[in-house]
């Protein structure tokens, strides 16, 4: 991690995210509680057996477990980067270990590459 960092303000921005993702995570879902950080989409709670409703519900899951899936990667990404300040490895590109621009931490402080290597990011493991 690069000495100049200051990380307070990052850790700050995404404790804040993450408040933000959670409660978003839980209007579609539930954690799965034998696998923490692993969200289950839950339907939106219509019961009628009107074929409408059901189409209707069908596609509202396909679009809650959509947006759930986004949300949980953004989740996945904050913990990590969290977990990174902890252990002192903030802000260093996963890919070729250079700092990540300022710029970039301040526009999305769970970032895990630099700019070069940005659109990689969504062909690493989590
Ligand atoms: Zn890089």
């Amino acid at each position: 991690m690069p000495l100049h960092m200051n990380t307070k303000q990052y850790q700050q921005a995404l404790e804040d995210e993450q408040h933000i993702v959670v409660a978003e995570l839980r209007t579609l879902g539930v954690e799965n509680p034998e696998n923490p950080g692993d969200w289950i989409t839950t339907s939106s709670g219509v019961n009628e057996a009107d074929e409408n409703v059901v189409a209707d519900r069908t596609e509202d899951w396909a679009a809650r477990r959509a947006t759930l899936a986004l949300l949980e990667t953004r989740y996945k990404n904050i913990i990590r980067a969290l977990n990174k300040i902890e252990a002192g490895t903030y802000g260093t590109c996963e890919i070729c270990n250079n700092a990540i621009e300022t710029a970039r931490l301040d526009a999305n402080p769970a970032a895990r590459t630099c700019k070069t290597h940005l659109e990689a990011e969504g062909e690493l493991e989590n």
